[in-house]
C-alpha cells in the first residue's frame, strides 16, 4: 500500500504525534508502584491494609457501592466530562485517526476466578474457541499494510498463555510490525521460566497480574522474579502486579457480577475512538469491556480493519455514545471513564 493511501485511510494518532513507543507504557495511575531490591517494578492495586479494612467495613454497612458510585459521579461531573469531551473533539476535528490500540483474543477463555470479571471461569458462558491462524495472519498483514505503529495487545478478556501458539504469534507481530508496541496481559498462572523466556524477546511489555487475596505471590511467579533478578534487560518490560481476586471494580459494561445497578453516567467514552478489539471469530466488539461481545460493530474475516473502523456502524455507535451512554445498552450500565495511557 502506498504512503498516499496510508494518509487517506488515516495514519494513527500515535504515529501522527510522533510519540515514542515509551509513551504507551503503563502509567502509575491507580497503582501503588514499588521497586523491589533488584530494581524490578511491582505494582499494588487496592491492596493497602487501610483500603481493605475500609472496604470491608463499608461493604458490611451496605455503603460501599453507594460511595463508589457517588465518587465516580463527582469525578465525572467536575473533572472528566470536559476532559473526555475535549479529547474526543480533538480526535474528530478532522478525519478520525486510525485506532492505535488493537487487542486480539486468540483464545476465548480464562482460567482466572476474579469475582469482578464477567468471564471468570465460573461465569463465562463462552465455549473454548481458538482463533483461526489464518485469521490472525490476515490481521497482522493488514496492520503491516497500514504501516501500523501503535499498540498490539495479544490478550483481551482471556488468558493468552492458554493458547500454545501465543509465542509464534508474538514472533509474527514482531517480524511484521517492528515499530509496534507489543503488550501481553496475563494472570501469570500458566507461566514458568521456560515460557517466560520464550515470549519475552518478542514483546515490549509483559504485565503479570498475580491475583491473590492473601497478597502472596504464586510460586511460579516468584521463580520468574528470581530468574529475572540479574537480567537488567527485562527491567523495563515486565511489570508484576499484586491484585485481589475478590475485588470490587468497575461495572465492566454493566456485566460485573459483583456490582449492582448504576445510574447512567453523563459522559462520553474514549475507547471506541482509539481502540479496536477483535474476538476469536473475527467479530469486532465495541470495547475491551464488552467481554461477551454483546455489541458487535463488524467482523474482519471478509473486511479490512480500516473498513470496519471507518464503517457507518462504528460511527453510529460513536455518535450514540457521544450523545448519551443511555443509547447503547452496555454503556448505559458502564461506569468506566478511563483515559487511555497516552492521551
Ligand atoms: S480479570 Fe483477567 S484473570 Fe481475572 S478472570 Fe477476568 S480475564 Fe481472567
Ligand atoms: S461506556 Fe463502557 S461499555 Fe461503553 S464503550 Fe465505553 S467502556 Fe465500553
Amino acid at each position: 500500500m502506498s504512503e498516499d493511501n496510508h494518509n487517506q485511510i488515516g495514519h494513527n494518532h500515535f504515529s501522527e504525534k510522533n510519540l515514542n513507543k515509551k509513551d504507551l507504557k503503563t502509567t502509575r495511575l491507580g497503582f501503588f508502584v514499588h521497586y523491589n531490591k533488584e530494581g524490578y517494578r511491582i505494582d499494588y492495586y487496592n491492596t493497602s491494609l487501610f483500603k481493605r479494612l475500609l472496604r470491608k467495613g463499608l461493604i458490611k454497612l451496605g455503603l460501599f457501592e453507594y460511595i463508589k458510585n457517588f465518587k465516580r459521579r463527582l469525578v465525572v461531573k467536575f473533572v472528566l466530562k470536559e476532559k473526555v469531551k475535549n479529547i474526543i473533539n480533538s480526535l474528530t476535528k478532522k478525519k478520525l485517526p486510525l485506532f492505535d490500540i488493537i487487542s486480539i483474543e486468540t483464545f476465548s477463555k480464562c482460567n482466572g476466578g476474579c469475582s469482578f470479571c464477567p468471564v471468570n471461569r465460573f461465569d463465562d458462558p463462552r465455549k473454548d474457541i481458538l482463533m483461526d491462524e489464518n485469521l490472525f495472519k490476515k490481521i497482522i498483514l493488514n496492520l503491516y499494510d497500514l504501516n501500523y505503529k501503535g499498540m498490539v495487545t495479544l490478550s483481551l478478556n482471556n488468558e493468552p498463555f492458554l493458547d500454545k501458539r501465543i509465542y509464534k504469534f508474538a514472533e509474527i507481530v514482531r517480524r511484521y510490525l517492528p515499530d509496534s508496541y507489543i503488550s501481553i496481559l496475563s494472570n501469570g498462572t500458566p507461566l514458568n521460566v521456560e515460557r517466560f523466556e520464550k515470549i519475552i524477546n518478542n514483546v515490549d511489555e509483559l504485565l503479570i497480574d498475580n491475583y491473590n487475596d492473601n497478597l502472596e505471590w504464586h510460586e511460579n511467579i516468584q521463580r520468574i522474579m528470581e530468574h529475572m533478578s540479574d537480567k537488567e534487560i527485562y527491567k523495563d518490560k515486565v511489570k508484576f502486579r499484586m491484585r485481589l481476586e475478590n475485588d470490587i471494580l468497575d461495572t465492566r459494561a454493566g456485566q460485573a457480577n459483583n456490582r449492582g445497578w448504576i445510574k447512567t453516567l453523563d459522559i462520553s467514552c474514549i475507547y471506541p475512538f482509539v481502540a479496536l478489539n477483535i474476538q476469536v471469530n473475527g467479530d469486532v466488539s465495541l470495547c475491551c469491556n464488552d467481554a461477551l461481545a454483546k455489541e458487535v460493530v463488524g467482523n474482519i474475516k471478509d473486511r479490512n480493519l480500516e473498513d470496519v473502523w471507518y464503517s457507518k456502524e462504528y460511527f453510529d455507535y460513536r455518535e450514540k455514545i457521544n450523545t448519551s451512554r443511555a443509547l447503547v445498552p452496555i454503556c448505559a450500565g458502564c461506569d468506566t471513564v478511563d483515559i487511555p495511557r497516552r492521551l
